[in-house]
Protein backbone atom coordinates (compact mmCIF):
# COMPACT_ATOMS: atom_id res chain seq x y z
CA UNK A 1 0.00 0.00 0.00
CA UNK A 2 2.02 3.18 -1.07
CA UNK A 3 -0.14 5.33 0.81
CA UNK A 4 1.39 3.59 4.43
CA UNK A 5 5.01 4.81 4.07
CA UNK A 6 6.03 0.66 4.17
CA UNK A 7 4.41 -0.46 7.43
CA UNK A 8 3.24 -4.10 7.14
CA UNK A 9 0.24 -3.68 8.85
CA UNK A 10 -2.20 -1.30 7.30
CA UNK A 11 -2.46 1.71 9.20
CA UNK A 12 -5.52 3.47 11.32
CA UNK A 13 -6.88 5.73 8.87
CA UNK A 14 -9.02 8.02 11.29
CA UNK A 15 -9.73 10.86 8.85
CA UNK A 16 -13.23 11.80 8.11
CA UNK A 17 -12.33 13.13 4.97
CA UNK A 18 -9.52 13.05 1.74
CA UNK A 19 -7.72 15.96 0.02
CA UNK A 20 -8.07 15.60 -3.45
CA UNK A 21 -5.28 16.24 -5.56
CA UNK A 22 -6.78 18.74 -8.19
CA UNK A 23 -10.59 20.07 -8.73
CA UNK A 24 -10.42 17.52 -11.90
CA UNK A 25 -10.01 14.42 -9.77
CA UNK A 26 -12.50 15.33 -7.16
CA UNK A 27 -15.03 16.20 -10.03
CA UNK A 28 -14.10 12.38 -11.34
CA UNK A 29 -14.45 10.76 -8.05
CA UNK A 30 -17.82 12.38 -7.14
CA UNK A 31 -19.14 11.07 -10.96
CA UNK A 32 -18.50 7.77 -10.24
CA UNK A 33 -19.69 8.19 -6.68
CA UNK A 34 -23.25 9.08 -7.92
CA UNK A 35 -22.94 6.93 -10.98
CA UNK A 36 -23.09 10.06 -13.30
CA UNK A 37 -20.98 7.79 -15.80
CA UNK A 38 -18.94 4.19 -16.24
CA UNK A 39 -15.26 4.20 -15.16
CA UNK A 40 -13.08 4.76 -17.49
CA UNK A 41 -11.06 0.72 -18.29
CA UNK A 42 -8.54 0.99 -14.55
CA UNK A 43 -10.19 3.68 -12.59
CA UNK A 44 -11.95 2.53 -9.61
CA UNK A 45 -13.53 4.97 -7.14
CA UNK A 46 -11.18 7.53 -5.35
CA UNK A 47 -11.62 8.18 -1.56
CA UNK A 48 -13.82 11.04 -0.69
CA UNK A 49 -15.64 11.24 2.77
CA UNK A 50 -15.00 8.00 5.31
CA UNK A 51 -18.85 8.11 5.11
CA UNK A 52 -19.05 6.48 1.44
CA UNK A 53 -15.30 4.83 1.63
CA UNK A 54 -12.06 4.62 4.11
CA UNK A 55 -9.21 2.43 3.41
CA UNK A 56 -9.47 0.37 6.23
CA UNK A 57 -12.79 -0.80 5.53
CA UNK A 58 -11.79 -1.20 2.27
CA UNK A 59 -8.87 -3.64 2.65
CA UNK A 60 -11.55 -5.39 5.70
CA UNK A 61 -14.45 -5.88 3.09
CA UNK A 62 -11.54 -7.11 -0.11
CA UNK A 63 -10.46 -9.75 2.89
CA UNK A 64 -13.75 -10.83 3.94
CA UNK A 65 -14.98 -11.55 0.43
CA UNK A 66 -12.28 -14.81 0.34
CA UNK A 67 -14.20 -16.79 2.99
CA UNK A 68 -17.48 -16.88 1.40
CA UNK A 69 -16.77 -16.60 -2.21
CA UNK A 70 -18.52 -13.35 -2.79
CA UNK A 71 -17.77 -10.41 -5.36
CA UNK A 72 -18.26 -7.65 -2.96
CA UNK A 73 -18.75 -6.93 1.21
CA UNK A 74 -20.05 -3.99 2.96
CA UNK A 75 -18.68 -3.50 6.08
CA UNK A 76 -21.09 -1.88 9.24
CA UNK A 77 -20.64 -1.06 12.85
CA UNK A 78 -23.30 -3.46 13.96
CA UNK A 79 -24.64 -6.68 13.10
CA UNK A 80 -27.56 -5.21 13.42
CA UNK A 81 -26.68 -2.01 11.33
CA UNK A 82 -26.04 -4.80 8.54
CA UNK A 83 -29.23 -6.21 8.52
CA UNK A 84 -31.25 -3.22 9.04
CA UNK A 85 -29.54 -1.47 5.85
CA UNK A 86 -29.97 -4.59 4.09
CA UNK A 87 -33.93 -5.23 4.76
CA UNK A 88 -34.54 -1.85 4.39
CA UNK A 89 -32.71 -1.68 0.60
CA UNK A 90 -34.57 -4.77 -0.38
CA UNK A 91 -38.02 -4.11 1.45
CA UNK A 92 -40.61 -2.47 0.36
CA UNK A 93 -44.70 -1.16 1.89
CA UNK A 94 -46.51 -4.24 1.19
CA UNK A 95 -43.77 -6.93 0.58
CA UNK A 96 -44.37 -9.81 2.83
CA UNK A 97 -40.62 -11.08 4.68
CA UNK A 98 -40.54 -15.25 5.13
CA UNK A 99 -38.53 -15.98 7.83
CA UNK A 100 -37.08 -18.64 9.92
CA UNK A 101 -38.03 -19.36 13.62
CA UNK A 102 -35.88 -18.57 15.83
CA UNK A 103 -34.10 -15.70 14.66
CA UNK A 104 -31.80 -13.83 17.10
CA UNK A 105 -33.90 -11.16 19.30
CA UNK A 106 -32.64 -8.27 17.98
CA UNK A 107 -33.69 -9.44 13.95
CA UNK A 108 -37.16 -10.62 15.79
CA UNK A 109 -37.60 -7.50 17.04
CA UNK A 110 -36.71 -4.98 13.89
CA UNK A 111 -39.34 -7.58 12.00
CA UNK A 112 -42.08 -7.50 13.93
CA UNK A 113 -41.96 -4.27 15.80
CA UNK A 114 -40.72 -1.95 13.82
CA UNK A 115 -40.63 -2.86 9.34
CA UNK A 116 -44.40 -3.54 10.42
CA UNK A 117 -44.51 0.01 11.05
CA UNK A 118 -43.78 0.31 7.33
CA UNK A 119 -46.24 -1.84 5.83
CA UNK A 120 -43.80 -4.80 5.77
CA UNK A 121 -45.25 -8.29 6.74
CA UNK A 122 -43.66 -10.91 8.31
CA UNK A 123 -44.16 -14.75 7.50
CA UNK A 124 -43.00 -16.84 10.18
CA UNK A 125 -41.80 -20.63 9.96
CA UNK A 126 -39.70 -23.68 12.33
CA UNK A 127 -36.77 -23.54 10.88
CA UNK A 128 -36.77 -27.18 10.63
CA UNK A 129 -40.20 -27.14 8.60
CA UNK A 130 -40.23 -29.92 5.44
CA UNK A 131 -40.32 -28.12 1.98
CA UNK A 132 -43.49 -29.50 0.74
CA UNK A 133 -45.51 -27.85 4.03
CA UNK A 134 -43.25 -24.75 3.89
CA UNK A 135 -44.93 -24.46 0.31
CA UNK A 136 -48.11 -25.10 2.02
CA UNK A 137 -47.64 -23.08 4.48
CA UNK A 138 -47.42 -20.03 1.72
CA UNK A 139 -50.24 -21.03 -0.48
CA UNK A 140 -52.27 -21.06 1.99
CA UNK A 141 -51.39 -17.62 3.36
CA UNK A 142 -52.10 -15.35 1.01
CA UNK A 143 -49.00 -13.25 0.48
CA UNK A 144 -47.20 -15.09 -1.77
CA UNK A 145 -47.63 -12.92 -4.88
CA UNK A 146 -45.95 -10.50 -2.22
CA UNK A 147 -43.08 -12.42 -0.87
CA UNK A 148 -39.59 -10.20 -1.56
CA UNK A 149 -37.02 -12.02 0.66
CA UNK A 150 -36.74 -15.16 2.85
CA UNK A 151 -34.70 -14.24 5.88
CA UNK A 152 -32.46 -17.47 7.24
CA UNK A 153 -30.51 -18.22 10.17
CA UNK A 154 -28.80 -21.73 10.14
CA UNK A 155 -27.54 -23.49 12.26
CA UNK A 156 -30.28 -21.99 15.04
CA UNK A 157 -30.01 -19.83 18.08
CA UNK A 158 -29.60 -21.74 20.70
CA UNK A 159 -30.37 -25.06 19.68
CA UNK A 160 -28.72 -25.57 16.78
CA UNK A 161 -31.57 -26.53 14.38
CA UNK A 162 -30.87 -26.59 10.45
CA UNK A 163 -32.52 -25.26 7.74
CA UNK A 164 -31.95 -26.38 4.20
CA UNK A 165 -30.42 -23.72 2.25
CA UNK A 166 -31.09 -25.32 -1.27
CA UNK A 167 -34.45 -25.62 -0.45
CA UNK A 168 -34.72 -22.21 0.45
CA UNK A 169 -33.30 -21.57 -3.22
CA UNK A 170 -36.02 -23.93 -4.72
CA UNK A 171 -38.60 -22.16 -2.73
CA UNK A 172 -37.72 -18.76 -3.55
CA UNK A 173 -37.80 -19.96 -7.21
CA UNK A 174 -40.76 -21.38 -7.24
CA UNK A 175 -42.46 -17.79 -6.05
CA UNK A 176 -40.20 -15.47 -8.15
CA UNK A 177 -40.97 -13.63 -11.59
CA UNK A 178 -39.12 -12.73 -14.28
CA UNK A 179 -39.92 -9.07 -13.10
CA UNK A 180 -39.24 -9.78 -9.29
CA UNK A 181 -36.04 -12.33 -7.97
CA UNK A 182 -36.66 -13.45 -3.86
CA UNK A 183 -33.46 -12.66 -2.28
CA UNK A 184 -32.38 -15.38 0.17
CA UNK A 185 -30.55 -14.04 3.00
CA UNK A 186 -28.73 -15.81 5.75
CA UNK A 187 -27.16 -14.72 9.09
CA UNK A 188 -24.00 -17.09 8.70
CA UNK A 189 -23.13 -15.67 12.38
CA UNK A 190 -23.10 -18.95 14.12
CA UNK A 191 -20.98 -21.18 11.75
CA UNK A 192 -19.14 -18.43 9.31
CA UNK A 193 -17.30 -17.64 7.45
CA UNK A 194 -14.95 -20.47 8.47
CA UNK A 195 -17.51 -23.13 7.84
CA UNK A 196 -20.03 -22.77 6.37
CA UNK A 197 -20.92 -20.77 2.99
CA UNK A 198 -24.50 -19.77 2.16
CA UNK A 199 -23.48 -18.43 -1.31
CA UNK A 200 -22.96 -21.98 -2.73
CA UNK A 201 -26.40 -23.13 -1.84
CA UNK A 202 -27.48 -20.42 -3.61
CA UNK A 203 -28.10 -17.24 -1.15
CA UNK A 204 -27.85 -14.45 -2.02
CA UNK A 205 -27.04 -12.29 0.42
CA UNK A 206 -25.37 -13.25 3.33
CA UNK A 207 -24.92 -11.07 6.74
CA UNK A 208 -22.85 -10.87 10.04
CA UNK A 209 -22.58 -9.72 13.39
CA UNK A 210 -18.53 -9.40 13.19
CA UNK A 211 -18.87 -9.20 17.20
CA UNK A 212 -19.04 -12.60 17.08
CA UNK A 213 -16.41 -15.24 15.74
CA UNK A 214 -15.04 -12.49 13.27
CA UNK A 215 -14.24 -10.43 15.67
CA UNK A 216 -13.70 -12.70 18.24
CA UNK A 217 -12.57 -10.59 21.22
CA UNK A 218 -15.44 -9.32 23.00
CA UNK A 219 -14.17 -5.76 22.08
CA UNK A 220 -15.99 -4.80 19.41
CA UNK A 221 -19.31 -4.38 17.75
CA UNK A 222 -19.35 -4.52 14.32
CA UNK A 223 -21.24 -6.64 11.19
CA UNK A 224 -20.71 -7.32 7.22
CA UNK A 225 -23.04 -7.89 3.83
CA UNK A 226 -21.63 -10.06 1.73
CA UNK A 227 -23.11 -10.87 -1.72
CA UNK A 228 -22.63 -9.99 -5.75
CA UNK A 229 -21.29 -6.58 -6.53
CA UNK A 230 -24.90 -5.90 -7.89
CA UNK A 231 -26.59 -6.37 -4.70
CA UNK A 232 -23.77 -4.90 -2.23
CA UNK A 233 -23.85 -2.20 -4.75
CA UNK A 234 -27.26 -1.48 -3.32
CA UNK A 235 -26.25 -1.86 0.31
CA UNK A 236 -23.42 0.29 0.52
CA UNK A 237 -25.82 2.71 -1.60
CA UNK A 238 -28.13 2.62 1.63
CA UNK A 239 -25.60 2.58 4.18
CA UNK A 240 -23.73 5.83 2.55
CA UNK A 241 -27.16 7.39 3.57
CA UNK A 242 -27.93 6.08 6.85
CA UNK A 243 -24.12 6.24 7.54
CA UNK A 244 -24.38 2.44 9.09
CA UNK A 245 -21.12 1.76 7.82
CA UNK A 246 -17.82 0.83 10.37
CA UNK A 247 -15.48 3.42 11.37
CA UNK A 248 -11.98 2.76 10.48
CA UNK A 249 -10.93 1.75 13.98
CA UNK A 250 -13.49 -0.94 14.08
CA UNK A 251 -12.33 -2.17 10.61
CA UNK A 252 -8.69 -2.08 11.58
CA UNK A 253 -9.51 -4.35 14.97
CA UNK A 254 -10.91 -6.90 12.93
CA UNK A 255 -8.30 -6.80 10.04
CA UNK A 256 -6.10 -7.98 13.01
CA UNK A 257 -9.22 -10.09 14.24
CA UNK A 258 -9.32 -11.66 10.88
CA UNK A 259 -5.28 -13.19 10.93
CA UNK A 260 -6.18 -15.59 13.57
CA UNK A 261 -10.07 -16.15 12.36
CA UNK A 262 -9.44 -19.75 11.77
CA UNK A 263 -7.01 -21.20 14.30
CA UNK A 264 -9.62 -19.83 16.87
CA UNK A 265 -12.55 -21.44 15.75
CA UNK A 266 -10.74 -24.46 15.22
CA UNK A 267 -9.46 -24.70 18.28
CA UNK A 268 -12.91 -23.38 19.65
CA UNK A 269 -15.02 -26.45 17.94
CA UNK A 270 -12.00 -28.53 19.06
CA UNK A 271 -12.97 -27.89 22.42
CA UNK A 272 -16.74 -27.78 21.89
CA UNK A 273 -16.58 -31.51 20.69
CA UNK A 274 -14.92 -32.77 24.09
CA UNK A 275 -17.45 -30.98 26.14
CA UNK A 276 -20.49 -31.94 24.47
CA UNK A 277 -19.38 -35.71 24.39
CA UNK A 278 -18.81 -35.32 28.24
CA UNK A 279 -21.77 -33.83 28.63
CA UNK A 280 -23.76 -36.29 26.76
CA UNK A 281 -22.84 -39.00 28.95
CA UNK A 282 -23.30 -36.98 32.39
CA UNK A 283 -25.66 -38.52 34.58
CA UNK A 284 -27.51 -35.09 35.52
CA UNK A 285 -27.86 -33.69 31.43
CA UNK A 286 -30.80 -34.49 29.93
CA UNK A 287 -29.93 -34.00 26.61
CA UNK A 288 -27.50 -32.10 24.64
CA UNK A 289 -27.98 -30.10 21.35
CA UNK A 290 -24.97 -30.30 19.39
CA UNK A 291 -24.03 -30.85 15.28
CA UNK A 292 -21.15 -32.68 16.29
CA UNK A 293 -23.02 -35.22 18.10
CA UNK A 294 -25.81 -35.72 15.03
CA UNK A 295 -25.48 -39.03 13.31
CA UNK A 296 -27.90 -41.54 10.80
CA UNK A 297 -30.26 -41.76 12.96
CA UNK A 298 -31.52 -38.22 12.68
CA UNK A 299 -31.81 -38.74 9.45
CA UNK A 300 -32.93 -35.25 7.34
CA UNK A 301 -30.89 -33.07 9.93
CA UNK A 302 -28.06 -35.17 9.28
CA UNK A 303 -27.94 -34.90 5.72
CA UNK A 304 -28.48 -31.16 5.58
CA UNK A 305 -25.22 -30.87 8.60
CA UNK A 306 -23.42 -33.32 6.28
CA UNK A 307 -24.36 -31.09 3.01
CA UNK A 308 -24.33 -27.33 4.12
CA UNK A 309 -21.52 -27.12 7.30
CA UNK A 310 -18.40 -28.00 7.66
CA UNK A 311 -17.96 -28.32 10.98
CA UNK A 312 -19.83 -28.63 13.88
CA UNK A 313 -18.66 -25.20 15.29
CA UNK A 314 -18.29 -24.39 19.13
CA UNK A 315 -21.56 -23.41 20.05
CA UNK A 316 -22.92 -26.28 22.54
CA UNK A 317 -26.40 -26.16 24.70
CA UNK A 318 -27.77 -28.77 26.88
CA UNK A 319 -31.03 -29.41 28.96
CA UNK A 320 -29.73 -30.14 32.81
CA UNK A 321 -32.10 -32.27 34.58
CA UNK A 322 -34.48 -30.30 36.43
CA UNK A 323 -35.39 -27.16 35.59
CA UNK A 324 -35.16 -23.44 35.62
CA UNK A 325 -33.54 -24.09 39.49
CA UNK A 326 -31.29 -26.37 38.69
CA UNK A 327 -29.57 -24.24 35.56
CA UNK A 328 -29.44 -21.29 37.13
CA UNK A 329 -27.11 -23.53 39.90
CA UNK A 330 -25.03 -24.94 37.58
CA UNK A 331 -24.83 -21.21 35.99
CA UNK A 332 -23.96 -20.07 39.35
CA UNK A 333 -21.39 -22.40 39.94
CA UNK A 334 -19.17 -21.80 36.74
CA UNK A 335 -16.28 -20.06 37.43
CA UNK A 336 -14.15 -19.87 33.77
CA UNK A 337 -17.37 -20.06 30.92
CA UNK A 338 -17.95 -16.20 32.13
CA UNK A 339 -21.79 -15.72 32.63
CA UNK A 340 -22.70 -13.32 29.93
CA UNK A 341 -24.56 -13.32 26.29
CA UNK A 342 -22.79 -12.66 22.75
CA UNK A 343 -20.86 -15.16 21.69
CA UNK A 344 -17.60 -16.40 19.20
CA UNK A 345 -14.96 -14.87 21.76
CA UNK A 346 -11.94 -16.25 23.12
CA UNK A 347 -13.24 -16.53 26.26
CA UNK A 348 -16.25 -19.00 26.83
CA UNK A 349 -19.45 -17.58 27.69
CA UNK A 350 -22.73 -19.18 29.62
CA UNK A 351 -26.51 -17.88 29.60
CA UNK A 352 -29.64 -18.91 29.95
CA UNK A 353 -31.98 -18.78 26.81
CA UNK A 354 -35.05 -18.65 28.06
CA UNK A 355 -34.76 -15.84 30.70
CA UNK A 356 -31.69 -13.98 29.05
CA UNK A 357 -31.54 -14.41 25.21
CA UNK A 358 -35.01 -15.58 24.10
CA UNK A 359 -36.76 -13.72 27.00
CA UNK A 360 -38.95 -12.02 24.77
CA UNK A 361 -40.57 -14.81 22.96
CA UNK A 362 -44.08 -15.74 24.24
CA UNK A 363 -43.48 -19.01 26.36
CA UNK A 364 -45.70 -21.62 24.31
CA UNK A 365 -44.08 -20.18 21.14
CA UNK A 366 -40.66 -20.25 23.50
CA UNK A 367 -41.04 -24.13 24.30
CA UNK A 368 -42.29 -25.27 20.85
CA UNK A 369 -38.60 -23.97 19.80
CA UNK A 370 -36.89 -26.01 22.29
CA UNK A 371 -36.20 -23.19 24.34
CA UNK A 372 -37.07 -25.13 27.61
CA UNK A 373 -36.48 -23.80 31.18
CA UNK A 374 -33.77 -26.15 31.77
CA UNK A 375 -31.77 -24.94 29.13
CA UNK A 376 -28.31 -23.62 28.81
CA UNK A 377 -26.26 -22.23 26.10
CA UNK A 378 -22.55 -22.02 26.08
CA UNK A 379 -20.24 -20.61 23.64
CA UNK A 380 -16.96 -22.50 23.92
CA UNK A 381 -13.44 -20.30 23.59
CA UNK A 382 -9.96 -21.17 23.32
CA UNK A 383 -9.10 -22.24 26.82
CA UNK A 384 -7.30 -25.46 27.88
CA UNK A 385 -9.93 -27.80 27.64
CA UNK A 386 -9.30 -30.09 30.56
CA UNK A 387 -9.74 -26.82 32.68
CA UNK A 388 -13.11 -26.32 31.13
CA UNK A 389 -14.39 -30.05 31.56
CA UNK A 390 -13.35 -29.61 36.00
CA UNK A 391 -14.86 -26.65 35.99
CA UNK A 392 -18.07 -27.90 34.11
CA UNK A 393 -17.66 -31.33 35.84
CA UNK A 394 -18.12 -28.95 39.71
CA UNK A 395 -21.10 -26.81 38.79
CA UNK A 396 -22.76 -29.97 37.55
CA UNK A 397 -21.57 -31.54 41.18
CA UNK A 398 -23.71 -28.65 42.74
CA UNK A 399 -26.53 -28.93 41.26
CA UNK A 400 -29.07 -31.98 43.30
CA UNK A 401 -29.72 -34.52 41.95
CA UNK A 402 -33.06 -34.40 40.52
CA UNK A 403 -33.84 -38.02 41.12
CA UNK A 404 -32.36 -39.75 43.98
CA UNK A 405 -30.85 -42.47 42.55
CA UNK A 406 -27.37 -42.84 43.07
CA UNK A 407 -25.20 -41.37 39.97
CA UNK A 408 -22.11 -43.35 37.95
CA UNK A 409 -19.26 -41.40 38.18
CA UNK A 410 -18.76 -39.51 34.40
CA UNK A 411 -15.94 -40.29 32.32
CA UNK A 412 -12.25 -39.32 33.15
CA UNK A 413 -10.95 -36.22 31.00
CA UNK A 414 -9.00 -38.80 29.64
CA UNK A 415 -11.65 -40.94 27.70
CA UNK A 416 -12.65 -38.07 25.52
CA UNK A 417 -9.83 -36.54 24.61
C1 LIG B 1 -25.29 -10.89 17.88
C2 LIG B 1 -26.06 -11.30 16.71
C3 LIG B 1 -26.66 -10.35 15.88
C4 LIG B 1 -26.60 -8.86 16.15
O1 LIG B 1 -25.29 -8.38 16.02
P1 LIG B 1 -24.71 -7.09 16.80
O2 LIG B 1 -23.29 -7.06 16.35
O3 LIG B 1 -24.89 -7.33 18.25
O4 LIG B 1 -25.50 -5.91 16.33
C5 LIG B 1 -27.36 -10.80 14.78
N1 LIG B 1 -27.48 -12.11 14.51
C6 LIG B 1 -26.92 -13.05 15.29
C7 LIG B 1 -27.08 -14.50 14.94
C8 LIG B 1 -26.20 -12.68 16.42
O5 LIG B 1 -25.68 -13.61 17.21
Amino acid sequence: MPLSEGAIKCPIFQTSTFVFRTAEEGKAHFELAYGLRDPNPGEEMGLIYSRLNNPDLEVLEERLTLWDGAEACASFDSGMSAISTTLFEFLRPGDVLLHSNPLYGGTMHLISGILTQFGIEALGFNAEMEENDLVALIERSGKKDRLAMIFLETPGNPTNCLTDLTAMRRIADLFSTPEKRIIVAVDNTYLGPVFQHPLQFGADLVLYSATKYIGGHSDVIAGACLGSAALIHRVKTLRTFLGTMAGPWTAWLLLRSLETLKLRMEQQTENAWVIARYLAQHPKVERVHYLGLLDESDGRRYEIYKRQCLSPGAMVAFEVKGGEKEAFVFLNHLHIPKLAVSLGSTESLAQHPATMTHAGIPPQERASMGITPNLVRLSIGIENVEDLIWDIGQALDAVEEVNAHAAPRPALIMDLL
